[in-house]
């Protein structure tokens, strides 16, 4: 299972598929991924081998320069297309790998105040849960940041937004996570390996870091909130 993610200056949709190829190796059940194109958030899905998705994509292309990826070991609700990530509820996409502990609680919590679920995943949680604090009225970060703040458990989530061509967010608790530095692009992976391609240059989030990522501009918070500085390293892989 992975995650990836792209703001880039070329198409996103090759590169996610091709950066989640190299994080086959953890095995997965199904993959997916949502792009921003031009402010329009959209996603394509296929359960098994990335090859589905990648002839999905031959036949119903996805467009747009900055996107997310994702390839899916399920542990709640069964591998199908439906389960599978990214979660998108309105404005908001998220891909999760890990487990959302408190997820029954949350759920509960929304369904109450009248939010439907369409899947049996505990990140569909994530996703209903920041698009009603965006819905309250929170800009993107700050709904991503409130969601995450309720989260219990061992996750690394990216999340990506309607009407935000520049900007994913990031954060890893229990999960690694690597952002990648381009020159004007920037990008994130479950590990170094699904970037190499990319860039060499990269800085790995610390236990309960979150980050907001532009394409020239990475902040990086610790666990309390507070803004903190993360080396960036040039890493040598054999590509
Ligand atoms: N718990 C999530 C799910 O079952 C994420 C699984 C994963 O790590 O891929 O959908």
């Amino acid at each position: 299972c992975g995650i990836v993610g792209v703001l880039g200056n070329h198409e996103a949709a090759p590169i996610l598929v091709e950066a989640l190829k190299r994080l086959e190796y953890r095995g997965y059940d199904s993959a997916g991924i949502a792009t921003v194109n031009h402010g329009t958030l959209d996603r394509r899905r296929a359960v098994g081998k990335l090859v589905n998705l990648s002839d999905l994509l031959v036949h119903d292309p996805l467009r747009g320069k900055s996107g997310i990826g994702h390839t899916r070991w399920a542990t709640h609700g069964v591998p199908s297309v439906v389960n599978a990530h990214p979660h998108q509820a309105g404005p908001v996409a998220v891909v999760h790998n890990g487990i959302i502990e408190n997820f029954r609680e949350l759920r509960a919590e929304l369904q109450d105040a009248g939010i439907q679920f369409v899947t049996e995943t505990d990140t569909e949680t994530v996703a209903l849960m920041t698009q009603r604090y965006i819905a309250e009225g929170l800009e993107p970060v700050e709904a991503a940041r409130k969601t995450l703040s309720r989260l219990d458990g061992a996750f690394a989530l990216a999340f990506l937004f309607e009407g935000e061509d520049d900007l994913i967010v990031a954060a890893r608790k229990g999960s690694p996570l690597a952002i990648g530095h381009g020159e004007g692009e920037m990008f994130v992976g479950s590990d170094a390996i699904a970037l190499a391609p990319l860039t060499d240059r990269i800085t790995y989030l610390e236990e309960g870091d979150s980050a907001v990522l532009t394409r020239t501009s990475l902040e990086i918070r610790n666990k309390d909130g507070e803004v903190a500085n993360r080396e960036v390293r040039t890493i040598h892989l054999d590509q």
